[in-house]
């Protein structure tokens, strides 16, 4: 299927040098997404959801439409939809305005039967014609509930669960290409918090601080800004703190967790520990304790060893000196088109790693009046583990100014 956005036909001497340059570029850009976004990722959808026990996949916007297809969908109350059933052809359903986007986005070069419907048709019968025998059936995770109810209305026969239990198996286990692409995505944000320590200082606020850093990650290289975590003096006790007024004075620890989205889809995380000035005496005494959990959890990475394995690797230095209270979160979560999503690290997940599996390792301590936190996204590989994030873990002590 050809879009509507295709170059006409010109002789390559007709071109301009810019014109030539630019088509080049798109293809270029093309390449790379159809690398991140292979062809045969409908198929495995469609074989993992027969493993699953499900007759059809529903995959509306979001991380698993753009995982299967490339196709990064606007969120409409309008219905898109990529049906994928467990045997037969997969399609997509968008309404008739979003065709363009489709047809120009790496969904476009599927071989997808792509359908439009009109403004006042009804998509959700549309779907429910070309599923008849669905009786169970795998729902995005993060399908909002007024298409969710629309669809049981609409094929009340069929149970509906979740698709990750078909998709989170591939999704989890990333491609080379997609490694690249977590790597791209850590590097600019390690070049971000590069610039943090030159937004330190005192009588600066949280806030002003989160704003230049929100700049920053765009500077660098990302699409959008996923969070700035600035937490400073007492509020590095809280590990989602939110960057307020507190004004930076000396002598504060300040927790700085940052992450974007890259123009490939793929996400970055990853948080420093700052001081302003001189650290107080026990902050850099945990500090040490600190960054050898996050070392040890870091050199227990590797295939076959189960997720709670390492979230214990981080935990037992920490407990062992005598903070164990004050670790109150999970190691680790996976991370690639969302920056939260499977496999977790965290006591009671069995699940063994495997090379490919991305994912945080972020121990924190918060014993208050300040905590501190490191976290690096790393991949299992076949023989250990590989650090995305390379910024230095030392605490970073910034001049007062
Ligand atoms: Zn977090
Ligand atoms: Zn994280
Ligand atoms: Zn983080």
């Amino acid at each position: 299927m050809r879009g509507p956005q295709a170059a006409p036909e010109a002789a390559p001497e007709a071109l301009t040098e810019a014109a030539a340059e630019a088509l080049t570029e798109a293809a270029a850009d093309a390449a790379a997404q159809d690398e991140l976004y292979p062809a045969d990722r409908v198929a495995a959808a469609a074989a993992a959801a027969a493993a699953a026990g499900l007759d059809a996949l529903l995959l509306t916007p979001g991380p698993d439409l753009r995982y299967v297809t490339g196709y990064d969908a606007h969120q409409l109350e309008r219905l898109t939809c990529l049906a994928v059933p467990a045997s037969g052809a997969a399609f997509l359903l968008v309404p008739r305005l979003e065709l363009p986007a489709a047809l120009a986005s790496p969904a476009g070069r599927l071989g997808l039967e792509i359908i439009a419907w009109e403004e006042t048709g009804d998509p959700y019968a549309l779907v429910t014609a070309r599923l008849p025998a669905a009786a169970a059936v795998g729902l995005s995770d993060r399908m909002w509930a007024l298409m969710t109810l629309r669809f049981r209305a609409a094929m009340p026969g069929a149970r509906q669960d979740l698709a990750s239990l078909a998709l989170r198996g591939l999704r989890a286990r990333k491609s080379a290409a997609e490694i690249a692409a977590l790597a791209a995505a850590g590097a600019a944000i390690d070049r971000v918090h590069a610039r943090v320590p030159g937004l330190l200082a005192a009588g600066r606020t949280e806030r002003e601080i989160a704003a230049d850093i929100g700049a920053a990650i765009i500077e660098e290289g990302h699409a959008s800004v996923d969070f700035t975590i600035v937490a400073s003096g007492p509020n590095a006790a809280s590990p989602h703190h939110t960057a307020a007024g507190r004004q930076l004075r000396a002598g504060d620890a300040v927790v700085v967790d940052i992450g974007g989205t890259m123009p490939s889809g793929y996400c970055s995380d990853c948080t420093r520990t700052y001081v302003l000035g001189e650290p107080p005496a026990d902050l850099a005494r945990y500090y040490e304790v600190l960054r050898d959990a996050q070392d040890a959890a870091c050199a227990a990475v590797r295939p076959g060893v189960t997720a709670e394995a390492v979230d214990a690797a981080a935990r037992e230095p920490i407990a062992a000196a005598g903070y164990g209270n004050f670790f109150v979160h999970r190691t680790g979560h996976g991370i690639g088109l969302e920056s939260h999503e499977d496999p977790y690290i965290v006591a009671g997940n069995t699940e063994p790693l495997a090379a490919g599996h991305a994912f945080s390792v972020e121990p924190g301590i918060y014993p208050g009046p300040h905590g501190a936190r490191i976290e690096d996204i790393v991949v299992c590989t076949p023989r250990g583990s590989r650090r995305l994030n390379n910024a230095s873990r030392e605490l970073v002590a910034v001049p007062v100014g």
